[in-house]
């Protein structure tokens, strides 16, 4: 029997309440203000359990963004650990490291801000619904509703189904929220955007993204440890040469560090993953120093969408625009994405206010977001650097020397538009990849004081789920998991996920292992869903509210 489902009609939807998301509905809301007119009825949903739980990255802010967005940014107190003061780039060496004696071109971080994005993101929706948008936490869309061509809304995830699917006592149908307009701003490989490819043609011109998995923890030093504003990246040891990624450590207020280290998906090794190599990057003779003594206090982890300008889709449809880490709004070389996502949501809330005027949201008036982002500074930046992340293929020293082509040659480099295909297909059948003496990785030995397993990470990301409910990682075929990808990649899952929810545990009559998921570990990291060679992971909504609950990240 169909299910009854009540419908709320809104003017504009917003899906996510990230720096993309918020930027667009206080934007909108402080225009309609402005020029005195009755502000459109915006309404902001977010998974998470409240705005900012779910938000998590490096984070060194370029300004730029919030100042177009609220020029009185630091008068409304917008919290930030410390301006940049000090700003390194170390080679590591596996025994020592080796510090630039200047920064490459495109890549300092002089003016721009160290921040948590969780109190960012807290900040900037409190300032959201100061006028009168409403924010709605713990609210999962599940599926995009396209009607003839034309996106009308979403449907919230229903609340109070057991594991097999069975409505509890609780239960409460998902809710369908129709719009004139709905803006996909769910963060990186959102599950909304991932339905666009099957429903929608918007990135039928792209070329596939690529995704780095970063993970980070905060600490606290002693006092001293590091200078405040002091921020380094780092490139190299541990990492192979075959693969793509670096670390980065900086100063927060009250003798708090965030450390962290992102890895490309698209490695070739089938026991890629990002979790050990951060561990091994704590305990690299030139990091360890640093954090000798210190408590580790909260752990998160996230995609990167690095593939850049041509990995990005047309912005707009029939009533849709898409924005921020959606949309592949970040800048591959300094990966970095805040101000670019902020800048997304202020066109799209001009495009949307156009819209309005016109009584028009058909793809014909949309169509001006393309024109406002062509023609904007968010555009230029990230074509300079549009063939970045594809001069890495080769490795990381064939990728330096492309990108100092790329510096040159205004960012085409040594070619253009070329598409690397999906992540996962870069990884090695394991027995291609260890062959010729290469062996896997022994057991790392983890204290639980300075390297911590997965477990102990995830407790400190405050990740909760309701333990009764469908499973969120729904596997299309576990007899691929269970015999075939045992015998040709190793099971990778048990690898790249960076919150163990992945195990092959042993069969109770002896015969060998099977894979157990544990849903409520997951982090909302999506890399499962992007890294699995067969593709029979497919990452959807849980019930609103649960994921992790980040703080200071
Ligand atoms: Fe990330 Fe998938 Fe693991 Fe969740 S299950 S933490 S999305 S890899």
């Amino acid at each position: 029997m169909a299910i009854e489902r009540d419908v709320l009609d809104v003017d504009v939807l917003i899906v996510g309440a990230g720096p993309a998301g918020l930027a667009c509905a206080y934007h909108l809301t402080k225009k309609a203000e402005e020029k005195g007119l009755e502000p459109p009825a915006v309404l902001v949903i977010e998974k998470g359990s409240f705005p900012g739980a779910h938000s998590f990255s490096g984070a060194v802010m370029n300004p730029s963004g919030i100042a177009s967005l609220m020029p009185d940014f630091l008068e409304k107190k917008m919290p930030f650990e410390a301006m940049v003061l000090e700003d390194s780039l170390w080679f590591m060496t596996q025994a020592s490291h080796y510090k630039l004696p200047f920064t490459p071109p495109g890549m300092g971080n002089e003016g721009n801000y160290i921040i948590s994005l969780n109190k960012f993101t807290r900040w900037l929706a409190e300032q959201t619904e100061a006028l009168g948008v409403d924010v709605y936490p713990e609210t999962a869309a599940c599926e995009l509703i396209v009607e003839d061509g034309k996106t009308v809304g979403i449907q919230t995830v229903d609340m109070g189904l057991d594991k097999e699917g069975n409505q509890k006592s609780n239960f409460e149908p998902g809710t369908i929220i129709k719009a004139s307009v709905t803006i996909l701003a769910e963060g990186t490989h959102g599950s909304l955007t991932k339905q666009t490819k099957d429903k929608l043609a918007i990135f039928n011109e792209s070329i596939n993204q690529s995704y780095l998995t970063g993970v980070k923890e905060i600490w606290e030093l002693p006092d001293g440890r590091l200078k405040e504003g002091e921020v380094i990246h780092t490139f190299g040891a541990p990492l192979p040469t075959y693969e793509y990624g670096g670390g980065f450590i900086y100063s927060m207020a009250g003798n708090m560090a965030a450390i962290g280290y992102a890895v490309g998906l698209n490695s070739p090794d089938p026991t890629n993953d990002a979790h050990r190599r951060f561990q091994e990057y704590k305990a690299h003779p030139s990091i360890r120093p640093i954090l000798e003594g210190g408590t580790m206090l909260h752990y998160g982890a996230k995609t990167i969408p690095e593939g850049g300008y041509y990995s990005m889709p047309r912005l707009y449809d029939n009533s849709l625009l898409i924005i921020g880490d959606s949309a592949g709004f970040l800048n591959s070389q300094k990966l970095k994405g805040i101000h670019l996502a902020i800048q997304s949501g202020i066109m799209a809330a001009e495009t949307i206010f156009e819209a309005i005027e016109k009584e028009d949201f058909s793809s014909a008036t949309l169509k001006s977001m393309q024109n406002r982002f062509e023609a904007s500074t968010a555009k230029e930046e990230l074509f300079k650097v549009r063939n970045y992340h594809q001069g890495f293929e080769g490795g990381i020293f064939g990728g330096m020397i492309h990108s100092g082509f790329q510096l040159l040659s205004g960012g085409r480099g040594l070619f253009d538009k070329k598409d690397p295909g999906p992540d996962s297909k870069h990884m090695m059948k394991w027995s291609e990849f260890f062959k010729g003496g290469r062996t896997p990785k022994p057991q790392l030995k983890y204290d639980n004081k300075f390297l911590f397993d997965k477990l102990t990470d995830v407790y400190k990301s405050g990740a909760k789920h309701e333990e009764e409910q469908p499973s969120h990682l729904v596997i299309s075929d576990f007899d691929i998991c269970n015999n075939r990808c045992t015998v040709e990649y190793g099971n990778p899952c048990q690898y790249f996920c960076p919150a163990q929810v992945y195990e092959m545990v042993d069969n109770e009559d002896g015969t060998g292992k099977h894979l157990q998921l544990t849903p409520s570990n997951c982090v909302h990291c999506k890399t499962c869903d992007i890294a699995d060679p067969y593709q029979v992971i497919n990452w959807v909504v849980p019930e609103g509210g649960g994921g992790p609950n980040y703080e200071n990240c």
